[in-house]
């Protein structure tokens, strides 16, 4: 058995020290001394909690009962145990200054683990005041060090700067030799999320104990996380497999359904149990995902199906709430896009390709409109990337999210690796920097544009030379109103050949020939070296500069074509982007 007050004593010299090691050592001698039946419990309390970190236990005290604990094992009332909350910001200190009452029996950390959950399971009518009078008596029993402690995590604010991970450290120093041995304890912990089974297993069974942890139903796995890069262009090289899926990025929240028969569990980022804010998307993985048993990783988006437009992150937020949850629940109804597979009828996906894991999931999950695997493309090239990104921010997305396709594309819980690679709209400082730019040419419309034009050449001012260089071709942006308006727009400044101040490659050559009179405001993604444009062109290299993927903005009438963005303005955002 082991006393609070052992724990306790540690707790303080804990709080000491800012050396990550000495902690590591303090946790390490203090665990190696506690029996099986105890330790899972000493690493709950070490991280303020008193049950795993998904568990509902961790959210049944708070302070408001903690404040009320304290004043009446202080004989004082709720107010002065708040004001002193405030002078000294800490429920610990205030109960250790306000509360007289000797000391009763020593505490075991069992006794106040039991004690503790039952406050915090306690439920029904008068549980409030039940809940007050046991951690009243619990705190009053306690000596004024324990007392400390005990009401810090009652309050749910322990705060010992320990984090799981040095717990985990700590266990692989006290029961394998060594915290070299911690990732063989970080993937029991990262697909089971509680940390007290993982150190029970150890203690009782040993490494091989702790090997065997698998994927079980209504517990979390820690969601894989992404990496960002400084340019789309490195995106490929750093996932490294010849092909890459490329994911619609939804900006909702982050949801890991569990599906047991009809029983579904839902569980936020953080782990925590959010199954009672979400019983549409608990409705829809019931009724739309064929397989027994199941685990998906996808996020729950608000999409308005009338406008076909996604709401903002905020709105989805409003979900987030414990009264009136499905009267909200009907005005902003949730749609879950699913991106991964996790466990299928007993099965860990875990260790299962993303290509595996991806078809598997397209077999469980059809597509609902409230309920579908992510959509996404699959490519080996940058400009996929890049089209298909354009594409989602068109639809009002966030960006996109780029995964592995290699043969070990494993999902890794918990980490943040390059197997998934996130690539978002304020990523691009381009995209914000518009040019604007003249139009000189047009290529003559096909198809869905018959009688009109197809795209517009358009061009930088080189104020130096006096002369007009193309800088890119543009054909998206525009609204049909504006498409169909092109030739009747830009008719006073047709001409026949070429015009004179007009610098233009062979291969660049348009249908049609403009004189440089209108000016269009274009948004565009990155600025590129190109042997076909003439902006800042290089007789010896034989290269200009390009604009990538130019959108129209909008028309800029009140500029001259000499107000136009220059061809030295062009040169300074292409050095500009490289140093990002
Ligand atoms: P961020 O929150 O910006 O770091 O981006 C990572 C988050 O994007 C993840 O935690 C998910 O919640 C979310 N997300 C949205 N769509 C996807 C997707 N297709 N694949 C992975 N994560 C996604």
């Amino acid at each position: 058995m082991v006393t609070f007050a052992t724990l306790a004593s540690c707790f303080e010299r804990l709080e000491a020290t800012s050396s990550r090691n000495e902690m590591i050592a303090l946790l390490a001698r203090l665990l190696a001394g506690v029996p099986p039946d105890e330790i899972g419990i000493v690493c709950y309390f070490v991280l303020g909690e008193i049950g795993p970190g998904y568990s509902e236990v961790n959210l049944g005290i708070g302070e408001r009962t903690a404040a009320a604990a304290i004043a009446l094992a202080a004989g004082t009332d709720p107010a002065s145990v708040e004001a002193a909350a405030r002078e000294l910001g800490d429920y610990g200190d205030v109960a250790v200054r306000l509360i007289a009452a000797p000391a009763g029996e020593p505490l075991s950390v069992a006794d106040v683990h039991r004690t503790l959950s039952r406050i915090a399971g306690a439920s029904g009518p008068g549980s409030a005041d039940r809940k007050v009078g046991l951690l009243a008596g619990l705190i009053a029993a306690a000596t004024p060090r324990e007392r400390r402690y005990l009401s810090r995590l009652a309050a749910g604010e322990m705060r010992l700067g320990v984090g799981d991970m040095t717990i985990l450290d700590a266990l692989a120093e006290a029961f394998l030799g060594s915290k070299a041995q911690r990732p063989s304890l970080e993937h029991a912990y990262n697909i089971s999320s509680d940390i007290g089974h993982v150190a029970r297993t150890l203690r009782e069974e040993g490494l091989p104990g702790v090997r065997a942890i698998s994927v079980t139903l209504h517990k979390p796995i820690r969601p894989m996380l992404t990496q960002r890069v400084a340019r789309i262009s490195e995106i490929l090289e750093r996932i490294g497999s010849p092909v890459i899926a490329v994911e619609e990025k939804y900006d909702g929240e982050r949801i890991q359904a569990h599906k047991d028969g009809d029983d579904v569990t839902l569980f936020s980022r953080r782990l925590t149990d959010v199954t009672g804010q979400y019983p549409d998307i608990v409705r829809h993985v019931r009724q739309h995902v064929t397989a027994d048993t199941a685990i998906l990783d996808g996020e729950a988006v608000a999409f308005d199906h009338e406008t076909g437009t996604y709401r903002p992150f905020q709105t989805l937020m409003r979900r987030r709430r414990k009264y009136r949850v499905s009267e909200v629940a009907g005005e902003i109804p949730a749609t879950y896009r699913v991106f991964d597979l996790l466990y299928v009828n007993g099965d860990s996906y875990l260790y299962r390709s993303y290509p595996d894991r991806r078809a598997r999931l397209e077999e469980i999950l059809g597509r609902d409109k409230h309920i579908s695997p992510a959509d996404r493309i699959v490519t080996g090239d940058t400009d996929g990337i890049t089209e298909f990104y354009l594409a989602c921010i068109e639809r009002g997305l966030e960006g996109v999210v780029c995964k592995s396709c290699a043969e070990d594309s494993f999902y890794r819980a918990g980490a943040r690796e390059w197997q998934w690679i996130k690539w978002k709209s304020d990523y691009v400082p381009d995209l914000s920097d518009t040019l604007d730019l003249v139009i000189v040419g047009a290529s003559a419309g096909r198809g869905k544009r018959a009688g009109t034009y197809g795209s517009v050449l358009c061009a930088a001012y080189n104020h130096e030379d006096d002369l007009f260089q193309t800088v890119c071709g543009m054909g998206t942006g525009f609204s049909d109103v504006d498409l169909s308006d092109l030739p009747r727009r830009l008719a006073g400044a047709r001409v026949d050949r070429q015009p004179a101040r007009l610098m233009v490659n062979p291969q660049a050559a348009p249908d049609f020939w403009f004189a440089p009179r209108h000016v269009v405001e274009v948004l565009g993604l990155e600025i590129t070296e190109s042997p076909d444009h003439t902006c800042n062109w290089d007789p010896e290299r034989r290269r200009g500069l390009a604009l990538r993927f130019p959108r129209f903005v909008r028309w800029r009438d009140e500029k001259s074509p000499e107000q136009a963005t220059t061809a030295a303005e062009v040169a300074a955002m292409f050095r500009r982007q490289r140093e990002v």
